[in-house]
């Protein structure tokens, strides 16, 4: 035990004495060697190797180290970098401080150094201190792209969407590849804001601006939708509602019941019924079957012909439930005695629905009940929709 411990702990010392060794003499200072006996990036990997195993003892031997020879920058980079993997912040931030303030460093190692302080002050949440940092890495030209995304992701946990805009701007100018759906969701955000404000003319100005920036933006249409219905403008609404789904069929259920409401307002009970129509060409839910279903029982007549139509066509768990339901209800089914096991059945299926999420993530596949317009496990803008609820039943 004792033997391995101890050679495990002059490893790292002779690795960097050997790399040091191979660095003075290319220097010039003794003479030249053939071949160095470690090249200082195997050295880091090698380190790193190590401390995954043992992060505790691979410090305290990278100390020991760090302390014979103070010139090696990498070295103590290394030792940086792991006390900011295992949390100890101020230790990662003095050892990396000290080296920045070095006279002598090199740009492209100054840039290096610059970079892991930077992502010390991020990881020990001081904020105004990590955006100091990577603006001076993009002022002087190292990582830029990188920093200019951190730059926005800083802003983006604060929810200073204005800044965010601008670094996601600079980021376009500096990648010369368009942030413009970013930007949007940011603008939405700021409807959002004003929304909970109730500043209905701020929201309304956010949402044109979110247009502007991208067209296709489904959320930013739900939100005009939404707002148009709210000041009773029910045709405009009825159109934003719209165009939400033709830009993406999966939102058919978050605008199903909003165009119904609008349709009714409006007295265009025609204009829903071709939308129905059309949604059923276009997407593959069962949804408009169900909604045609209750139409026809709002007018009197008999849905279950309709239901059975769309157990067919599209058999899923919603258009099941509706064709039970209205099946408990027929004198046939109870004076057989049937409808209260269908009655049973249809209130298993609702449970089994309510706890089914309703949207996913299309990166990360992360399962919500509820919409995020950023996905809180991958971070990714516009990357979660309604789940196609036309889900296909066991068997068929
Ligand atoms: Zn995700």
């Amino acid at each position: 035990m004792l033997d391995s411990l101890f050679t495990w702990l002059l490893l790292p010392v002779g690795l960097a004495f050997g790399w040091a060794l191979g660095r003075k003499s290319a220097a010039g200072q003794v003479p030249p060697e053939p071949q160095r006996t470690i090249q200082p990036e195997q050295l880091g990997g090698l380190l790193t190797q190590l401390a995954s195993d043992d992060p505790d003892q691979a410090i305290a031997a990278l100390t020991q180290v760090a302390e014979i020879d103070e010139s090696t920058v990498e070295l103590h980079m290394t030792l940086g970098n792991l006390f900011r993997k295992r949390g100890e912040m101020d230790r990662a931030l003095r050892i990396h401080e000290a080296l920045l303030a070095r006279p002598g460093l090199d740009a492209d190692t100054r840039a290096q150094v610059r970079r892991e302080l930077a992502y010390d002050f991020l990881r020990a949440g001081v904020m105004d201190h990590a955006e100091e940092q990577f603006e001076q890495l993009v002022s002087d030209g190292y990582y830029v792209g990188e920093s200019l995304d951190q730059i926005r992701i800083i802003f983006e946990q604060g929810r200073d969407w204005e800044h965010a805009i601008a670094a996601a701007r600079r980021l376009e100018g500096a990648q010369g590849e368009s942030r413009r759906a970013l930007i949007a969701q940011y603008a939405c955000e700021m409807a959002d804001e004003a929304l909970r404000a109730k500043d209905v003319e701020q929201a309304l100005r956010q949402v044109r601006r979110a247009i502007d920036e991208d067209t296709d933006c489904v959320r930013a249409y739900l939100q005009l939708g939404a707002i148009e219905e709210g000041r009773e403008r029910y045709a405009a609404a009825a159109q934003a509602y719209l165009r939400a789904f033709q830009l993406d069929q999966r939102f058919l259920p978050d605008v199903i019941e909003p165009l119904f409401r609008c349709s009714q307002k409006t007295g265009s009970e025609e204009g829903y019924l071709q939308f129905l129509a059309d949604a059923k060409e276009i997407s593959s839910s069962s949804l408009p079957y169900v909604a045609e279903a209750r139409l026809l029982a709002d007018e009197g007549m008999d849905p279950l012909d309709r239901l059975a139509q769309g157990l067919e066509v599209r058999p899923s768990r919603a258009v099941l439930a509706e064709f039970l339901e209205v099946l408990e209800k027929q004198p046939g089914v109870i004076a057989a005695g049937l409808d209260k096991p269908a009655a049973s059945l249809r209130q298993a299926l609702r449970r089994l629905m309510e706890s089914t999420p309703r949207y996913q993530c299309s990166n990360c596949g992360f399962s919500p009940r509820q919409q995020f317009w950023q996905c809180p496990s991958c971070k990714r803008w516009g990357s979660i929709t309604p789940i196609d609820e036309a889900m296909r039943l066991p068997g068929a």
